[in-house]
């Protein structure tokens, strides 16, 4: 479980990006925040990985206080995908899935069992895709990527910022029902960040309402649709 108690986060030049946040995310759970450019959300998903320090609070993972882990195993224990992907473009396909993994040292054949099924998991045909560089790849096959690097060493949290926000509305769709499936499989706790509320709604257990840096409501699809 990841939660935040009384989580503020000042930045240098005086902006209070986030506001004494407190909330739960349970293990399992896909928790989308949501909220217009600009209310804090990108600043609390990268609380959770230590991209970003908070300033007041206190953040824990299953009890553990983060700002007593290191943040370089912390991060490769956290899958992350951004909005555009973020692949190394000199790295094939496949050895941007193994990033990781070969961070981890893990031996070759699991790292190439791993790449191959996490490529299928996200529907990538190892055979077409492993050798190919992201320049190849449309916009949501490197999104697919993306996703699959983020799950290739096997983490319990991902963490998700607008990762189909630059993709056309159909294949966007095809890869919200995609997580869909990924998750009702993985079962991962995935915090999930969007402006959209159709995508709020389709995909999120419980969907945390940002504004100005505070939490306005926190509640499942369908509380938020019959309590706006
Ligand atoms: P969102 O993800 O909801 O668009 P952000 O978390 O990116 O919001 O930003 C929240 C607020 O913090 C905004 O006012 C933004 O301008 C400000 N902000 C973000 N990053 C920085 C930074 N590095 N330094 C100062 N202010 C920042
Ligand atoms: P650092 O985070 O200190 O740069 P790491 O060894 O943790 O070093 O990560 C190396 C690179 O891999 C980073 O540039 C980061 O973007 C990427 N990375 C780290 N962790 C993850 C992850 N869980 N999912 C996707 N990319 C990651």
């Amino acid at each position: 479980m990841i939660k935040f108690e009384n989580v503020s986060k000042k930045y240098v030049d005086g902006t209070e990006a986030v506001k004494s946040l407190s909330f739960e995310i349970n293990d399992g759970e896909l928790l989308v925040l949501i909220g217009p450019s600009g209310c804090g959300k990108t600043t609390t998903m990268k609380m959770i990985n230590r991209l970003i320090s908070h300033t007041e609070g206190r953040i824990t993972i299953d009890g553990k206080d983060i700002d007593t882990i290191d943040p370089v195993p912390l991060r490769r224990n956290i899958g992350y995908v951004i909005q555009q992907a973020g692949l190394f473009p000199h790295y094939t396909i496949e050895d941007n899935i193994a990033l990781i993994p070969k961070l981890k040292k893990w031996n070759e054949s699991d790292i190439k069992e791993r790449v191959d099924y996490l490529m299928e998991v996200v529907g990538l045909d190892p055979a077409v895709f492993a050798k190919r560089y992201p320049r190849e790849l449309s916009g949501g096959q490197q999104q697919r990527v993306g996703v699959a690097r983020a799950l290739a060493a096997n983490p319990d949290i991902i963490l998700m910022d607008e990762p189909f926000g630059a993709l056309d509305p159909i294949t966007r769709e095809q890869l919200q029902d995609e997580l869909v499936r990924i998750q009702s499989e993985m079962h991962k706790t995935i915090v999930f960040v969007t402006h959209d509320m159709d995508e709020a709604l389709k995909l999120g257990d419980r969907i945390a309402v940002m504004r100005d840096g505070e939490l306005l409501q926190l509640d499942t699809p369908d509380q938020l649709l019959n309590n706006p």
